[in-house]
């Protein structure tokens, strides 16, 4: 345990962040680091639970009492190598992920959970900068060969846990560059895409191969794919986004979420986009359909374009402000959540459907508004009644989608390699095996799960090689 008395002493410390009004003038990470001191004394405050509630609430369950224990005694390579035991890409979870560990926590029954997200990230930054992230080295090959299908962390993840077990390991990306929606969808204030590339240098030297530009079903053949390799994973992901199909929806200004948001991820990068197909927010009335993460990323990127104004609107009801704890704690409360892109400015309306958009000479100009009204049928199921008031206009000259995703986007793989789909349209297979209903075919992530979290997605990944693994190994001639 860290420190018996820790709980009681020591106030949770949140992360301290540049203030929004200056971190908007740039896309960069504003989250401050804290000091080794600091983030000691916060993990003094873990209790080492009997039942460590944090540990299930994790997806990757995490052995976060251990590696606080081990940041309060100062071992910081011992956390790190506790910390890698679960997870190989805690740079990339200690930064975006929402953190269900916290929400886990026992001390979150009083508002006060450990800051788990911000230890977890410390170690590894700290990893980093010591130079303790190595390659693992595998010198013991199997000579067999295994095909990744899509870069995402849950492929990255499959691939390093592969190519660690000594095989020959090859992931395909149909885009131009490596990390699925961590590089193309994330934006850079969320993470900087260095970790990226810090973790494709790695998996390099431990003998991971990879191949962009190269889409598996049309640059290269579900069946070329399996004559070359010994198993397949997909790990795709889901990419094809829920659409709003009403009136207007054909006019000029009106875009999917990820094409904005990929083009500012490839500015980023150093890539230009001149000519007509720029989606950009400058000084537009900007309107974000959708009240998730992807609605948030959208609005965080918009107010760095410089809009003129932001405006997010959510079918849903406004949530309580403060859950029932005795009634949700240790699970993912739904609760108001305000995040660090909405405290950066947006104007947000919840209860309201869109029903039309107008335009002016074929570009967006406004939207038409209803007000909705949530009540319980007879069955007590919550359902959707349009309220009576007059329809609310709203201007916009730029409408970004981002109502989520509804199933993976691979028809012509699916097709050339038969896998069976189940009833959302992701690929079946179960979270024993991996295993889809095609010999030697195994899937992860959003492309399995549907559109997920990147902690899932690292599990999965991983789980998902340790099903290859036994499969290959148990088979004595390819
Ligand atoms: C805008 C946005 C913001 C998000 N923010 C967060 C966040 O803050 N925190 C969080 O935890 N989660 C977030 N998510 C969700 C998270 O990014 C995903 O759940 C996660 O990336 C899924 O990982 P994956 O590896 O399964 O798939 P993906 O990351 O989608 O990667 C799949 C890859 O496969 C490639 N591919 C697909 N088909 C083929 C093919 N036939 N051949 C070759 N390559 C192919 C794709 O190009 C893609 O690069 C966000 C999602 C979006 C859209
Ligand atoms: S639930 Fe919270 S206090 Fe308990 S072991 Fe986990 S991090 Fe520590």
């Amino acid at each position: 345990m860290a420190k018996a008395t820790g709980f009681l002493e020591i106030d949770r410390e949140e992360t301290k962040s540049i203030l929004p009004e200056d971190r908007v003038k740039n896309f960069k990470e504003f989250i401050l680091p804290s000091s080794t001191k600091k983030v000691s004394e916060q993990a003094s405050r873990c209790m080492d639970c009997g039942i460590p509630f944090c540990h299930n609430g994790c997806p990757v369950n995490n052995i976060i009492p251990e590696w606080n224990n081990l940041v309060y005694e100062s071992d910081w390579e011992m956390a790190l190598n506790v910390l890698h035991s679960t997870n190989n890409f805690p740079e990339f979870t200690g930064r975006i992920c929402p953190a269900p560990c916290e929400s886990a926590c026992t001390l979150n029954l009083e508002d006060n959970p450990v800051t788990i997200k911000n230890i977890e990230k410390t170690i590894i930054d700290k990893g980093y900068q010591k130079g303790w992230v190595k390659p693992l080295i595998n010198k013991n090959k199997t000579n067999k060969k295994v095909a990744i299908v899509g870069s995402g962390p849950a492929g990255m993840a499959c691939a390093q846990q592969l190519a660690r077990s000594g095989h020959s390991v090859k992931v395909y990306e149909k885009n131009d560059r490596i990390g699925g929606l961590l590089r193309y969808g994330i934006p850079n204030f969320k993470m900087e895409k260095k970790y990226i590339n810090k973790r494709i240098e790695q998996m390099e030297l431990e003998g991971v191969s990879f191949l962009c530009n190269t889409e598996i079903g049309k640059d290269i053949s579900f069946n070329q794919l399996n004559k070359d390799f010994d198993a397949i994973v997909f790990a795709g992901g889901a990419e094809r986004p829920r659409d709003l199909e009403i009136p207007g929806r054909k006019l000029k200004g009106i875009h999917f979420a990820m094409d904005f948001l990929t083009q500012q991820n490839k500015r980023c990068e150093g890539d230009n986009f001149v000519g007509k197909n720029e989606i950009l927010a400058s000084n537009k009335d900007v309107v974000v359909i959708g009240g998730g993460d992807t609605g948030s990323d959208c609005i965080g990127t918009s107010n760095r374009q410089g809009a003129k104004s932001v405006t997010q609107l959510e079918i849903m009801e406004k949530p309580p402000e403060k859950e029932n704890k005795l009634m949700t704690w240790p699970y993912w409360p739904l609760k108001l959540r305000t995040s660090s892109s909405q405290e950066e400015g947006v104007q947000r309306s919840w209860s309201v459907a869109t029903k039309k958009f107008e335009g002016k000479s074929g570009n967006v100009s406004k939207l038409l508004l209803q007000k909705i009204n949530w009540e319980k049928d007879s069955l007590g199921r919550m359902v959707m009644k349009e309220s009576n008031e007059n329809p609310i206009e709203l201007k916009a000259d730029l409408v970004l989608l981002a109502m989520g995703f509804v199933s993976p986007e691979n028809d012509d793989l699916f097709l050339q390699s038969k896998v069976k789909l189940n009833s959302k349209g992701n690929v079946d297979a179960n979270e024993i095996d991996y295993s889809t209903n095609k010999r030697k075919v195994f899937t992860a992530g959003d492309m399995r799960r549907g559109q997920s979290l990147v902690v899932w997605a690292i599990r999965e990944g991983r789980q998902a090689a340790e099903a290859v693994n036994r499969f290959l190994l148990s088979r004595k001639k390819v």
